[in-house]
């Protein structure tokens, strides 16, 4: 009975915590917004009444960029009251964070597994436990397919998209592609959306505050650059590209070690279906010596001896993503 009510969350509760979580990323674009007109702006005046914001890049030669009349440079104080809105902003934002990390701190998935990785706090653990919760899903294949995370096959010549992989177009016989899921007005989209963003949020903040899956994300993106088959891509694919990737491997992870938490079964085949060859066990951000971590020798231990994977290959991997999440912290501007 304990046991289910931790795995099925009350209907009402679930509801709840998505809709804060909403209200969240809300408040906070708005809180961005405020923020940017909080600041104090100089423009430049001339006498014909011409103002125009003060230009950042040249250097200004004294004159009216419009009609060439002399002109001075004008303060414009935002009203007191913005500053105001703008505390009153990040209240709320705090108020919401509370809300969530209060949900959150309560649930093993939370105690247990998430909290271990960096990258991943309060706001984006409580849309996993809620709107990717592993107890739904019956592999992790539709996990993934729920959050728009799957590839799909479409035809660039004629727009035929199916969802089954395919080398030639049935329509009209040219070669397709394999890509991420898009949006096709007038039809219906087989994924969530709020899932899909979720997702969108995870891999981004990897990128930016990972620990151990910045480390993915670094590996994922460089292999994306050599990779003859993605030439002619720009940098903004390859980031893109790189973090989808990642989150589809911490998905994995969050799937099997989730499940375990929760008491419930996961198939071992799906290891087959990622990459049979080389399956990467779950990581979490290890402080020390990760053989003595409650984690490891709860969970990670018995999969490496059920996958038969070295423990040395385990120490490799744990070494090479710490270094490649600490390295070159400024090179991917
Ligand atoms: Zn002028
Ligand atoms: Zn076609």
């Amino acid at each position: 009975m304990a046991r289910d009510a931790v795995r099925w969350l009350g209907v009402s509760e679930e509801a709840n915590i998505k809709t804060m979580i909403k209200l969240y990323y809300d408040i906070q674009k708005l809180r961005v917004a405020v923020n940017n007109r909080v600041k104090v702006t100089e423009f430049i005046k001339c006498h014909n009444n011409h103002m125009i914001p003060y230009p950042k890049r040249k250097k200004w030669d004294g004159k009216c960029p419009i009609c060439g009349a002399p002109a001075e440079v004008v303060k414009v104080t935002p009203p007191a009251l913005l500053g105001t809105i703008l505390g009153e902003l990040r209240d709320i934002e705090k108020g919401i964070y509370a809300y969530l990390y209060q949900f959150v701190s309560k649930h093993p998935l939370w105690t247990s597994y998430l909290k271990y990785v960096k990258g991943i706090g309060p706001v984006l653990a409580a849309g996993l436990i809620t709107i990717l919760n592993p107890a739904k899903f019956e592999t992790v294949s539709k996990m993934w397919a729920y959050a728009g995370l799957h590839v799909e096959y479409a035809c660039v010549h004629c727009g035929y998209v199916s969802k089954e992989p395919m080398f030639k177009c049935p329509k009209c016989g040219m070669a397709m592609v394999g890509r991420a899921p898009r949006r096709v007005a007038g039809r219906k989209v087989n994924w969530n959306p709020t899932a899909r963003r979720l997702c969108w949020l995870i891999g981004r903040s990897f990128q930016m505050t990972g620990g151990v899956y910045k480390g993915f994300y670094r590996k994922f993106l460089e292999e994306s650059m050599r990779n003859p088959r993605h030439k002619g891509w720009t940098k903004a694919h390859h980031i893109a590209h790189a973090r989808r990737v990642t989150t589809k491997l911490f998905l994995s992870h969050y799937y099997c070690i989730g499940r375990e938490v929760l008491g419930l079964p996961w198939r071992k085949p799906y290891i087959v279906e990622l990459r049979p060859h080389d399956y990467i066990p779950p990581v979490i951000d290890y402080i020390g010596d990760y053989t003595k971590d409650q984690f490891y020798r709860r969970y990670v231990k018995r999969i490496l001896e059920d996958v038969g994977l070295d423990e040395e290959i385990y120490a490799n991997l744990i070494r090479t993503l710490n270094e490649l999440s600490g390295v070159g912290a400024d090179s991917e501007n």
